[in-house]
């Protein structure tokens, strides 16, 4: 059945829906839900694929002969390497495995920029009367409140659908100097579910900036989290990098948190020689090495990448439904209507859904009033200002699939209600 338009509809017809619209939200409030779509959490289901490694490891030494319950090592277990190396098409050379969180080696990156300087810095950001990132919106949250944590200021551009929009890139980096990186999640990004093809890869690579020491912040958090039987390859970062002449541009980010532990897993790291050594030259002074038993776990759990690849496919069996869910609720009531768009992703945590412009914080409190819990509205730009007050983001891994299923027939009457509410003002 095709919808009309809501924006057709005449005063009468928009009072008469507003007051079906209504009874259907005070209908749902009466069931007391309390379900929550807030985080990109994995379920506790998928938690269970990976408990195998609890029992692990089973051996004490790595293939090198190293004891892995001692000190040493800072790059991580080679074998481990190897495996992010193959995942990420980088060379196990330029890997760096650390300790549970790719989010904090981000942080380390950000934090010796600003207080040594890169390889190629004239001198320590922070000494930079002012430093700039570009920021692709809608993106990451823990991107935007680490950027402002740090003091470093933020400028947006769309986030189109073969990643970052390049001219507004360019025309940003192209003659300020304090304009000092940005940040890309590349596959099946957070939250809108793009993926950065090659050739918007490539020129981001290439495009001349006016900090010699420019870093994209390539963070591959969902590189191997298909959706669908197509299993999308990752643009080759390090190596368009360097085939442009700006090897030391983009340092690569991923970590096993959304496919074994969330938790407990293993971060890592890939850069060009030069940045490799320069960020294991200041980790040297903080860490005698990582939690090389938790690399040794992986590597016995895992064999190789094409465990890590046959791994994910039985995390996809158990979320995709989940993403169905979504996409039915939202179809099944808003199709046609023209209030809302949202993302059918081919991988990744999110669903990103824009609402009618002026209603996205509106929806966000009629859902909480009936017990179902969004990010906050906004909270994809950042400081948390969406312009437009439009986009929200969906997160359906973490509740069970008859939660979402009910999330979601909520949040799209929600969606509805606070669009009828705007029009009837208008
Ligand atoms: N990057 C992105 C884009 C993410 O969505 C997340 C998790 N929500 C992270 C990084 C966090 O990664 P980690 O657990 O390795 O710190």
């Amino acid at each position: 059945t095709s919808q009309t338009p809501l924006s057709a509809l005449s005063a009468d017809d928009l009072a008469a829906r507003l007051t079906t619209v209504r009874a259907d939200y005070d209908a749902l409030k009466e069931r007391g839900l309390k379900l929550d779509l807030t985080r990109g959490k994995p379920g506790s289901d998928q938690l269970d694929l990976s408990n195998g490694l609890l029992d692990l490891p089973s051996g004490l030494k790595d293939a090198a002969g190293t004891d892995v319950r001692n000190y040493g090592g800072l790059d991580g277990l080679a074998e481990l390497r190897a495996i992010f190396a193959d995942l990420l098409g980088v060379d196990a050379a330029a890997v760096v495995c650390g300790g549970n969180s790719s989010l904090t080696m981000m942080h380390q990156v950000l934090t010796a920029l600003l207080l040594k300087g890169g390889p190629d810095s004239p001198r320590p950001w922070s000494q930079e009367p002012v430093v700039k990132f570009v920021c692709p919106v809608p993106g990451y949250d823990r991107h935007f409140t680490m950027l402002a944590e740090l003091g470093i200021e933020m400028v947006t551009v769309p986030m189109n659908a073969d990643g970052p929009d390049v001219e507004a890139v360019r025309a940003l980096v192209a003659d300020d100097p304090s304009v000092k990186g940005m940040w890309i999640v590349p596959t099946y990004a957070n939250p809108t579910g793009a993926v950065c093809s090659t050739e918007v890869a490539a020129e981001l690579m290439a495009m001349p900036t006016a900090a010699p020491d420019f870093r994209i912040l390539w963070d591959n958090a969902y590189a191997v989290h298909h959706l669908t039987g197509e299993e999308i390859k990752s643009a080759d970062a390090l190596g368009l990098a360097s085939a442009s002449g700006h090897p030391n541009r983009p340092i690569v980010f991923a970590s096993t948190s959304k496919i074994t532990f969330a938790g407990a897993g293993v971060a890592a790291l890939a850069a060009s020689p030069e940045n490799r050594a320069w960020y294991l030259e200041r980790l040297g002074f903080a860490s005698i090495g990582p939690d090389k038993v938790n690399h040794l776990r992986h590597i016995e759990f895992f064999g190789d990448a094409d465990g890590v690849r046959a791994h994910m496919r039985r995390h996809r069996d158990l979320i995709a439904p989940k993403f169905d869910a979504v996409e039915e609720a939202l179809s099944g009531r808003l199709s046609g209507l023209d209030i809302a768009e949202w993302t059918v992703p081919s991988g990744g945590y999110f669903v990103n859904l824009d609402v009618l412009d002026g209603t996205a914080s509106r929806v966000v409190a009629l859902a909480k009033e009936a017990g179902i819990a969004l990010t906050p509205a906004g909270s994809a730009f950042p400081h948390g200002d969406d312009p437009r007050d439009r986009n929200i983001r969906l997160a359906p891994t973490f509740p069970v699939l008859a939660e979402v299923e009910a999330a979601m027939a909520g949040v799209a009457v929600c969606v509805e209600l606070a669009a009828l509410e705007s029009l009837a003002r208008d």
